[in-house]
């Protein structure tokens, strides 16, 4: 079994694998733990009735599925092949044929694609609030998105920033209710709505954004000293294009039991379609996939080797 990701859904598919005594290979390119390494505070993950810091419960899971016996080798999935003598998966170290693929890739920040994004990154533009907030002490920011991340980064952000303004394309929040009403609460939050940035200026790091009503397209100049965008995500799912079925974003197609149209080839958490992108239901997706995948092998005869 090949499980590619090491976040949440990677780790607890990994756990659940070690525990049926399969054998099993999780491949992570980067740090295990995935993006709930980015939240400062967890309040949703149950078990943790007073909150977990994302790090730690990233590490708390990785040390659960290491300690049940689970390997990872540290690489970048660079191509697969399924097929019905078995599904070849390569990577930067090595080529790897397994009966079962869980596909547990995650997904990455949006760009906003305007000018001076690329070139402010880490100069004033930040996709994480949690990781660069405390850097933007006293200075006027800006967040892109009106969906929960944005919202959540603007609280989080307001503890330290002098003002936070919130830059919204429609008139409507995406954002669930809760956050909603509390962001409103918040004297240094407004909401800038039917408007999104077209450019990102400054002279060294961020300066200023150039603003565009979506009504009256009236253009605007907002002097900033840093740009939050929260724009939602896109599916790390290019190795499988044109091989499995994905929905019009990249998200992958599975059935309940988080298969793919290819038997024995699985898909778990953010990657997947539908997926609601919280840590909670991706370790259950993780969970659905590692037992159906399971089920697979023994039905094929093929389980533990
Ligand atoms: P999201 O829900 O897809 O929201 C993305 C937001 O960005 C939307 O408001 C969207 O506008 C806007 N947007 C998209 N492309 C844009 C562009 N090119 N220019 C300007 N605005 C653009 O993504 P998310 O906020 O990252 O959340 C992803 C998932 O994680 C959701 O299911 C969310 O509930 C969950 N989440 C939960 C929490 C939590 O605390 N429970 C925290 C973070 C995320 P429109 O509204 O006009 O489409």
């Amino acid at each position: 079994m090949i499980i590619v990701g090491g976040g949440p859904a990677g780790l607890t598919a990994g756990l659940y694998c070690a525990r049926s005594r399969l054998s099993a290979l999780l491949v992570e390119r980067g740090m295990v733990g995935g993006q709930i390494v980015n939240a400062e505070r967890v309040e949703n993950y149950p078990g943790f009735p007073d909150g977990i810091s994302g790090i730690e419960l990233g590490q708390l899971i990785h040390r659960q599925a290491s300690d049940h016996g689970l390997e990872i080798l540290y690489a970048d999935v660079t191509g697969a092949a399924p097929g019905e003598r078995g599904h070849h998966v390569s990577t930067g170290e090595g080529d790897f044929t397994a009966e079962a693929i869980i596909i547990a890739s995650g997904s990455l920040y949006r760009r906003l694609g305007v000018p001076g994004e690329d070139e402010f990154v880490g100069k004033g533009v930040s996709y994480c609030a949690t990781c660069d907030g405390p850097l933007f002490r006293d200075r006027a920011v800006v967040v892109v998105g009106g969906g929960d991340a944005a919202i959540t980064e603007a609280l989080y952000l307001s503890k330290f920033a002098s003002s936070v303004k919130v830059i919204h394309r429609r008139n409507e929040l995406r954002a669930g209710r809760i956050v909603q009403e509390r962001i409103l609460a918040e004297p240094n939050i407004e909401i800038v709505w039917d408007t999104v940035v077209t450019g990102i200026e400054g002279e060294g790091a961020v300066g200023r954004v150039s603003l565009r009503n979506t009504k009256d397209a009236r253009i605007t100049m907002l002097e900033v000293g840093g740009v939050f965008v929260a724009i939602g995500s896109e599916p790390n799912s290019a190795v499988w294009r044109g091989i499995l079925p994905m929905d019009e974003g990249g998200f992958i197609i599975t059935d309940e039991t988080m298969e793919t149209k290819i038997p024995g080839v699985f898909a778990a958490g953010d990657v997947r379609h539908n997926s609601a992108r919280q840590a909670i239901t991706a370790a259950g997706d993780g969970a659905t996939a590692a037992i159906a995948a399971e089920r697979f092998l023994s039905s094929r005869g093929k389980r533990g080797i």
